[in-house]
Protein backbone atom coordinates (compact mmCIF):
# COMPACT_ATOMS: atom_id res chain seq x y z
CA UNK A 1 0.00 0.00 0.00
CA UNK A 2 1.86 3.39 -0.90
CA UNK A 3 0.36 7.05 -0.93
CA UNK A 4 2.59 8.74 -2.59
CA UNK A 5 2.00 13.33 -1.07
CA UNK A 6 4.38 15.98 -0.99
CA UNK A 7 7.12 16.74 1.41
CA UNK A 8 10.14 19.06 2.28
CA UNK A 9 13.63 17.76 1.79
CA UNK A 10 14.87 18.09 5.59
CA UNK A 11 18.47 19.01 3.67
CA UNK A 12 17.83 21.70 1.54
CA UNK A 13 13.96 22.26 2.04
CA UNK A 14 12.59 22.05 -1.80
CA UNK A 15 9.30 20.55 -1.79
CA UNK A 16 9.68 16.60 -2.81
CA UNK A 17 7.58 13.95 -3.42
CA UNK A 18 6.80 11.28 -0.82
CA UNK A 19 5.36 8.26 -0.15
CA UNK A 20 3.85 6.69 2.54
CA UNK A 21 4.65 2.99 3.04
CA UNK A 22 3.41 0.31 5.05
CA UNK A 23 6.06 -2.12 6.48
CA UNK A 24 6.33 -4.54 9.62
CA UNK A 25 3.07 -3.27 10.35
CA UNK A 26 4.83 0.42 10.90
CA UNK A 27 4.16 3.32 8.62
CA UNK A 28 6.67 5.20 7.12
CA UNK A 29 7.16 8.55 4.86
CA UNK A 30 9.76 8.48 2.63
CA UNK A 31 11.02 10.78 0.99
CA UNK A 32 13.46 11.05 -2.31
CA UNK A 33 15.34 14.58 -2.50
CA UNK A 34 17.42 13.79 -5.70
CA UNK A 35 20.82 16.32 -4.33
CA UNK A 36 20.26 14.37 -0.56
CA UNK A 37 19.09 10.65 -1.98
CA UNK A 38 15.94 8.90 -0.16
CA UNK A 39 15.23 8.63 3.55
CA UNK A 40 12.64 7.18 5.73
CA UNK A 41 10.64 8.03 8.57
CA UNK A 42 8.25 6.65 10.63
CA UNK A 43 4.71 8.47 10.72
CA UNK A 44 2.53 5.35 13.16
CA UNK A 45 4.60 2.76 15.28
CA UNK A 46 0.98 0.74 14.62
CA UNK A 47 -0.46 0.55 11.31
CA UNK A 48 -3.59 0.12 12.28
CA UNK A 49 -3.36 3.76 13.79
CA UNK A 50 -3.05 4.64 9.73
CA UNK A 51 -5.91 2.99 8.88
CA UNK A 52 -7.90 4.37 11.23
CA UNK A 53 -6.90 7.96 10.16
CA UNK A 54 -7.77 6.69 6.79
CA UNK A 55 -10.97 5.09 6.65
CA UNK A 56 -12.27 8.38 8.75
CA UNK A 57 -14.52 9.60 5.95
CA UNK A 58 -16.09 12.98 6.09
CA UNK A 59 -19.34 13.02 7.61
CA UNK A 60 -18.67 10.13 10.02
CA UNK A 61 -16.27 11.90 11.78
CA UNK A 62 -16.59 15.95 11.37
CA UNK A 63 -13.02 17.80 11.82
CA UNK A 64 -13.56 20.12 15.01
CA UNK A 65 -11.02 23.14 14.37
CA UNK A 66 -10.82 26.01 16.92
CA UNK A 67 -13.03 28.93 16.58
CA UNK A 68 -9.88 31.41 15.99
CA UNK A 69 -9.67 29.37 12.59
CA UNK A 70 -12.52 30.47 11.22
CA UNK A 71 -12.37 33.92 12.56
CA UNK A 72 -9.05 34.17 10.29
CA UNK A 73 -10.76 33.43 7.37
CA UNK A 74 -12.89 36.47 7.68
CA UNK A 75 -12.01 39.99 5.92
ZN1 LIG B 1 17.51 17.82 -0.55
Amino acid sequence: MTRTSKSVCLECLNVIDCQMILRENKVFLCKHCVDHGSFETPVYSDANDYLDVLSNRPGSKPPTLPKACFEGLSP
